[in-house]
């Protein structure tokens, strides 16, 4: 039976509202999901806004603590943030946020502020001159940054570092320094022009007094006039080793460059001490290595000069035995050479916590008045700064009683001329024996027979 067409069309509204009632279903349903979703990125967005205050206010805390004074300014120079030490410097946030930061400098500072700014390639600002808020003048290192971020325009963080005292130290320690150093350079002057003062009347007395010793007098008048004449040399090698010293002080010690024979300056020193040492009962024995070059060029002055004191120190602390200065070659590379010197003993030795103190000026193991052992003290200081100055070192070895080493090495350059052999062509190849009482000078022979080629 055909449909009566109200039944129609109610059945089609039906068909209709159930279409909808689908679609709003599916839209609930959506929905619910999408509220989900929202509630899970608002959930998500407050987590990180949280982390974020808490980033924020760590960071505050570092920034309030720090000890150094951080100040922000903004781009047209007005103060935006004073940390907790630029609030102890300047005064309270509250009176100078907002103000031109140039108005915390002094008129120097101010002065030539734009340029500077303009300047500006580092992150170091350079030294600023302030105003505390007590009005105080301090002097801030400061460092700065350039800060764009946060859409707060251009600002500028400044970090400062108040160095006013230690610029006050500076400037006292320079102050003390230069003084120091003009009242050093005084008292070497006036020593030197003492000590060449003093030489010169030295001179005469004893030149005189070999005149007067040439003389006939009589065994007293000798006896007197000699005495005269060692104190005179006693004397005078006191005030050379002051002139020395004043001299190495004051920078104006030049060494010589020229041709000389070690073997010739080494042996000099055991013509001049060998007498001494033999009248103390002391055999000095000289070993120069046939390896040393036959002439280098340098200050054979100075180098005998180096010996002679410690050959003199050797005799002066050795009651009994012997004194060896031995010359080798160290080491050669092109037209340099490096001489090693030694000189030992079998005196009293040093002991082990003085030694350090050995090449200082005027030190002394026995320093006390009642010393045995007269001296300046100065001998090894004086050596020690002519050894550097030809490039070398000094050093000892020392056992307490039984005895001392000094050894010490120059650098020269070989000397151009080298003489030509003069070993006698019958002696090489020989069988030689030696005869002495003395080890030593036995060891010494032998080494000269070797190099001369015998056997
Ligand atoms: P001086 O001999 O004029 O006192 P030096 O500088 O030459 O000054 O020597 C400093 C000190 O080093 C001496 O006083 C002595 O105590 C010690 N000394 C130096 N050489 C020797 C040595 N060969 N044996 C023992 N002591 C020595």
């Amino acid at each position: 039976m055909p449909k009566d067409a109200p039944t129609a069309q109610l059945e089609s509204r039906i068909a209709k509202l159930e279409t909808q009632n689908k679609v709003l279903a599916g839209a609930v349903k959506q929905s619910a999901h999408l509220r989900q979703m929202w509630t899970k990125a608002l959930d998500e967005l407050k987590a990180t806004k949280a982390q974020l205050q808490s980033s924020k206010n760590f960071l505050d805390r570092i920034l309030q603590l720090a000890p150094l004074p951080i100040l922000v300014i903004g781009r047209f120079g007005h103060i935006r943030f004073l940390n907790q030490a630029a609030e102890r410097l300047f005064g309270p946030s509250t009176t100078l946020l907002g103000i031109q930061a140039r108005r915390l400098l002094t008129p120097s500072g101010r002065g030539g502020l734009r340029e500077r700014i303009r300047g500006l390639s580092t992150s170091r600002f350079g030294e600023l001159e302030v105003l505390t808020g007590q009005d105080e003048v301090r002097l801030l290192e400061v460092h700065w940054a350039k800060w764009e971020g946060g859409g707060h325009g251009l600002h500028f963080i400044l970090l400062a570092n108040d160095v006013t005292a230690a610029r006050e130290a500076e400037a006292e320690l320079r102050i003390a320094k230069e003084e120091a150093e003009a009242a050093a350079r005084l008292k070497a002057q006036f020593l030197a022009n003492m000590s060449h003062e003093i030489r010169t009347p030295m001179n005469a007395i004893i030149g005189m007094t070999d005149l007067l010793l040439d003389m006939e007098l009589d065994q007293t008048q000798r006896e007197y006039i000699e005495i005269v004449r060692s104190s005179g040399d006693a004397l005078l090698s006191l005030i050379n080793d002051i002139l020395d010293f004043s001299k190495i002080e004051s920078g104006k010690l030049d060494l010589e460059h020229i041709d000389f024979s070690p073997r010739v300056c080494v042996e000099e020193v055991g013509d001049l001490l060998g007498q001494k040492a033999y009248s103390r009962g002391l055999e000095l024995v000289i070993l120069i290595r046939c390896d040393v070059p036959e002439q280098v060029k340098g200050d054979a002055g100075r180098l005998r000069q180096i010996l002679v004191n410690l050959v003199n120190n050797s005799i002066k602390f050795t009651r009994e035995g012997e004194v060896t200065v031995h010359v080798s070659l160290e080491g050669a590379s092109g037209k340099r050479a490096r001489l090693r010197c030694e000189v030992s003993d079998t005196g009293i030795g040093i002991p082990a916590d003085r030694m350090d103190r050995l090449f200082k000026s005027f030190s002394q193991v026995d320093a006390s008045t009642t010393r045995e052992y007269g001296g300046t003290g100065l001998g090894l200081a004086i050596s020690k700064q002519l050894i550097q100055l030809m490039g070398g070192q000094i050093g000892v070895e020392s056992e307490l009683g039984k005895g001392s080493r000094f050894w010490f090495t120059v650098d020269m350059d070989i000397g151009e001329t080298q003489p030509t052999e003069v070993v006698s062509r019958d002696i090489q190849g020989a069988r030689i024996l030696v005869v002495d009482d003395n080890a030593t000078n036995r060891r010494l022979m032998r080494e000269y027979l070797l190099g001369m080629r015998c056997e």
